[in-house]
């Protein structure tokens, strides 16, 4: 029997259903669905929350990186630098504009990109870096925007695990040119369908990026540019309002579940997430790494917990980039080996973490 779940998306609405109830019905009755006063009301209050300049909505998270690399002119011919380790959208993203992607290997204790490897992964072609704030705590960001700066790079923030989560005070969707947001249902802010939203600093890039997402029109069936569809629609925008309203609220109930397992786990063989001490996380996911993680998931399944692997195999490893699977990674195939994730969720109590935290020191 299970008893505690990985993700339990049926009690986000059980304990919000009187609100989301109010704001669906009040969508259906007002006769309009996409783009209306519901996505632009979101769009404010999002950029509001974050201190982005601009907020402009989107179908979902990899919508938002293809749009936001395209908005900055990457296509063919270019080359992007994104992390080896990483869920496999940050690289399709760059995939589907034409452009070559350029694994960075990680720094192994944070999972995050190593600014350190940027400079010899550098090629005559590169014109953007994607660092992704993994598992909701974020790169470093200061000397990434200076190697940028001083190559003339777009920095765009795969942000899609990070809604909330600070850097040196600084909240990411501000960290770099453009940031790239999911709201697939289990992120820290999901709505009840896909949807998505960038962030941006510059009016022009925002623009455009709003432009090529609405079939490549700025003014109803004038088409400039050759654009797709990719909206948030005012549903998901109303469901999103009353779930940002309650983030900072939920992503503290990640981190107190966080404190129990890196206090209660700390004198165990597994290996920890360490937190930089310039990072605020927001716990997406709690990573830990052991050798013959099998034996552990069982353990805890038949314990009645659920865990989960993010991921269990590097994107040049997959068929999909069958073409990069030569590519020696180690770090990357060194984590995707190893990494378990413990449930975390603002659904869990601090007694379940206490018997997640018992449960695995029975094991060792
Ligand atoms: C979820 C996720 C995405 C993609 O978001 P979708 O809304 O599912 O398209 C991109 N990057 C990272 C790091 C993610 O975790």
């Amino acid at each position: 029997m299970t008893k505690i779940k990985f993700l339990d998306v049926g009690w986000t609405y059980t304990t919000l259903a009187s609100s989301l109830d109010v704001a669906a019905k009040r969508v259906l009755e007002s006769g309009w669905y996409i783009l209306g006063a519901e996505v632009k009301a979101f769009e404010k209050e999002f950029a509001t929350y974050t201190g982005a300049n601009h907020c402009i909505g989107t179908g979902n998270g990899l919508d938002s990186l293809e749009l936001a690399l395209r908005a900055a002119g990457i296509g063919p011919g270019d080359d992007v630098l994104v992390p080896s380790n990483t869920y496999i959208a940050t690289w399709l993203a760059v995939t589907r504009t034409g452009a070559n992607i350029v694994p960075v290997e990680p720094i192994e204790a944070t999972y995050n990109m190593n600014p350190a490897n940027l400079e010899q992964a550098m090629t005559k072609n590169t014109k953007a870096i994607i660092p992704v704030h993994l598992y909701g705590q974020p790169a470093d960001m200061d000397p990434i925007m200076a190697f940028a700066e001083a190559n003339s790079l777009f920095v765009l923030t795969d942000a899609a695990q990070a809604h909330g989560s600070l850097y040196k005070g600084r909240m990411s969707g501000t960290l770099g040119h453009a940031a790239a947001f999911s709201f697939y249902p289990g992120k820290n802010l999901g709505a009840f369908g896909d949807g998505g939203a960038i962030t941006a600093t510059d009016e022009t890039i925002a623009e455009k990026i709003r432009t090529i997402g609405n079939y490549g029109s700025s003014e109803k069936y004038v088409h400039d540019s050759l654009g797709f569809n990719s909206r948030l629609d005012e549903m998901q925008a109303a469901f999103l309002r009353i779930k940002l309203e309650i983030l900072d609220d939920w992503n503290w109930r990640r981190r107190n579940i966080a404190d129990i397992y890196l206090k209660g786990l700390k004198d165990t063989p597994l290996v920890l997430p360490v937190v930089e001490e310039w990072a605020q996380p927001v716990w997406h996911l709690f990573v830990v790494r052991c050798e013959g993680r099998e034996g552990l998931i069982t353990h805890l399944k038949e314990s009645g917990i659920e865990t989960g692997i993010h991921y269990p195999t590097p994107p040049h490893k997959q068929g999909a980039y069958r073409h990069m699977s030569h590519l020696s990674l180690p770090i990357s195939e060194a984590i995707h080996r190893e990494v378990v994730s413990l449930p975390i969720g603002p659904h869990m109590t601090a007694e379940q973490a206490e018997y997640v935290v018992n449960t695995i020191k029975e094991f060792y």
